[in-house]
C-alpha cells in the first residue's frame, strides 16, 4: 500500500464526463500525438504545447492535463503529491515515460543549473541568434513578430526567449 498520499491526475474526472465522451483510451490519445525520434528516443508531443513548453491535452470534459505527467502515470502509476515530473532529456515536450523521472523542486533547480551549463546560449542546439540578438529578444520592447523579421527567425523563438525558455542565463546588461 502507498505510504503517502497519492493523487492521480486522472482521478478528478466525474462519471458524467467520462460517459459523455467516446471511450478512447488515454494511452491511445497520447500515442496518436507523438513523433518518435529514433536517435534520442524522445517522443515529441505534437498536440498543444503551453507557453512554458510542456505538452498538454484534454481529458474528460474541459480538463487540461499535462501530457508528460499523464504518460508517466500510465507507465509508472500516480505521481505523489508535491513531486514534479522532470525530464532526463531536457526536452519539455517529450512524453516518453522512460525519459521522465520524479523529483522535488530542489532537484529540479539543481538539474536546471547543471543543464544550463551545458546548453548556454550559442551552444544551444535551438539557438541561431547571437547573444546580442537574444538580449534584444529577451529584454527589448519590440514586438516578437518585428524582431523575428529583423533576425530572420520565427516569432515563436522570440516569444520563448522572452518567456525564459531559452537563453535563461542572460542578464539585463548592455
Ligand atoms: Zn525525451
Amino acid at each position: 500500500m502507498a505510504q503517502f498520499k497519492r493523487k492521480s491526475i486522472f482521478q478528478n474526472t466525474t462519471r458524467e464526463s467520462v460517459m459523455a465522451r467516446p471511450r478512447i483510451p488515454i494511452s491511445q490519445k497520447i500515442f496518436d500525438k507523438v513523433l518518435k525520434i529514433p536517435e534520442s528516443g524522445c517522443w515529441i508531443w505534437l498536440g498543444t504545447v503551453t507557453n512554458h513548453g510542456y505538452g498538454t491535452m484534454t481529458f474528460g470534459r474541459n480538463k487540461n492535463i499535462s501530457a508528460h505527467r499523464a504518460s508517466y502515470e500510465l507507465r509508472h502509476g500516480p505521481i505523489p503529491d508535491g513531486m514534479l515530473a522532470l525530464h532526463h532529456c531536457d526536452i519539455k515536450c517529450c512524453v516518453n515515460p522512460d525519459h521522465i523521472f520524479l523529483g522535488t523542486q530542489q532537484a529540479n533547480m539543481d538539474d536546471k543549473v547543471c543543464k544550463n551549463r551545458q546548453a548556454n546560449g550559442v551552444k544551444h542546439g535551438m539557438s541561431k541568434l547571437t547573444e546580442q540578438q537574444a538580449k534584444e529578444a529577451k529584454f527589448g520592447n519590440e514586438k516578437p513578430i518585428e524582431l523575428a523579421k529583423r533576425f530572420n527567425c520565427s516569432a515563436t523563438i522570440i516569444r520563448q526567449i522572452r518567456n525564459g525558455l531559452y537563453w535563461k542565463h542572460l542578464e539585463n546588461k548592455a
